[in-house]
Formats: structure tokens, sequence, C-alpha cells
């Protein structure tokens, strides 16, 4: 497994004190990347996941709060393969198990049930919008949520909030009429958007195409999610 980033990160990509591992490479390309440096299937350092899986097992003691492991990204699905294999034997070993993905592998139902938690950004509402900025549709997004529901998965479900993207009003209603329209089930998050990859992007070499239209107001998140728990979703913050 190609591994560009890994270390203990407490609640934010899962529940409780958990080893999150970013796997390199991305199907998207979303402008706002933090993490450019995991977007090449090249990169990072060579695992084996026997060596992933020593590691876990090592550091079990430090899964407090009903902690696990993290596999992230990059998108986790581009390994997937290997993703498979380290999840089911991690959950073999009742291990608390979560990826954080964006959602477009036609094969994430396989995943499911060795999958405790399943954390999947949707980042616009609209197929073409979404394309036409992160590269590819929402369509298997929107389908995976569906699959996840059937299935029993438990599901948080993240939304990018990108000024001059996504941040309008008018987008919270319409993100409210796709989301709850799946009749609940899962959890929703609003990310802001934010600059933590900027630096990287110069020293990577890469042009950073994100404009200060980007941010968004506090007032603004706070709209944006009225407006999504008035139509019934449940919303929370990590
Ligand atoms: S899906 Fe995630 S990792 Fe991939 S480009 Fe978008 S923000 Fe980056």
């Amino acid at each position: 497994m190609r591994i560009f980033q890994k270390g203990f990160n407490f609640s934010q990509d899962g529940p409780g004190n958990r080893l999150v591992y970013h796997l390199q490479g991305c199907d998207l390309r979303c402008p706002w990347c933090s993490n450019p440096e995991g977007l090449t299937v090249n990169g990072g350092t060579e695992y084996t996941v026997d060596q992933i899986e020593e590691e876990v097992l090592r550091s079990q003691m430090m899964f407090f709060d009903g902690g696990g492991v993290t596999l992230t990204g990059g998108e986790v699905t581009m390994q997937f393969a290997q993703v498979k294999e380290l999840l089911t034997r991690l959950h073999s070993r009742k291990i608390h198990t979560c990826i954080e993905t964006n959602g477009l592998c036609t094969r994430l139902p396989e995943l499911f049930p060795v999958l405790d938690l399943l954390i999947m950004d949707i980042k616009h509402y609209d197929p073409e919008k979404h394309k036409a900025v992160t590269g590819a549709s929402n369509e298997m997004t929107v389908r995976n949520i569906r699959h996840a529901l059937d299935a029993g998965q438990e599901l948080a479900l993240r939304i990018p909030v990108i000024g001059g993207f996504n941040a309008e009003e008018e987008d919270a209603r319409q993100f409210a009429a796709l989301l709850s329209g799946f009749g609940g089930g899962f959890t929703l998050e609003l990310l802001a958007y934010h600059e933590y990859g900027k630096d990287k992007y110069k020293s990577l070499g890469m042009a950073y195409t994100m404009g200060p239209e980007a941010k968004v107001s506090r007032q603004r998140l706070q709209a944006y999610s009225d407006i999504l728990k008035a139509s019934g979703l449940s919303l929370i913050k990590t």
C-alpha cells in the first residue's frame, strides 16, 4: 500500500482516538484539495498489508474512546484490493474500521461488511457542476449513498462548503432537497473551506487556483446549516 501520511487523530476521522492512514492516489482533482502530495498513485511510502496490520495491532492500546483505524487519502479506493484485505483483517480482530471516500468507486459496497463507519463527501448536488470542477460527476456518489443506506451501513456525509462553488443559500436548499430525499439514516457535517494545503502547492510546483472568494464566513455557514437542519437533516460537528 502506498501511504503519504500516518498518525493519530482524535475524533475528526471517526470516533475516539484513531490511527489514520492517508493513502496515495485520487481520481478527482478538487482545486481546494489540502493534500496535493497524495493525488498521484505514485509517491508516498510503500507498505505491505502485513506491515500495516502489525502496526495497528501494536497500537491497539491507543484506541481509546471507541477509536480504531481510519483509511483516508487521497482516495482510499484507488488501492482497492489492499484496502479490502486490510479492512477484512482488522474487522475480524474487532478493531473499529472507518474509511473516508469521495464515493466514486463502483465496488464500494464490497467494503460495507468490514466497515464500521463510512465517511463520504458529497461536493455538489448538480452532476454537471460536480464534473466541471472536480473532474467527475456525482452520480456514482449518490448511488453509493443509496447502497450504503440500503445495506444499513453507518454513514457520515460531509459537504465541503466552498465559496463560488456551492456556498449560496440556494445551494443549501438544493442539497437539502437531494439529501432529505434519502429519508434519513446518516449524519451530515459541513466543512468550511480552508487554505491548509496552499503552501504545499508551491513546494510541489503546482498552481493553487483558489482565490479569496472561496472563504465562507461563520454567518453564511450558520445560515447554510439552518437550511439543512430545517429540512430534517441530522447535522453534526466533529
Ligand atoms: S476527492 Fe479529496 S483527495 Fe481527491 S482531490 Fe478531492 S479533496 Fe483531494
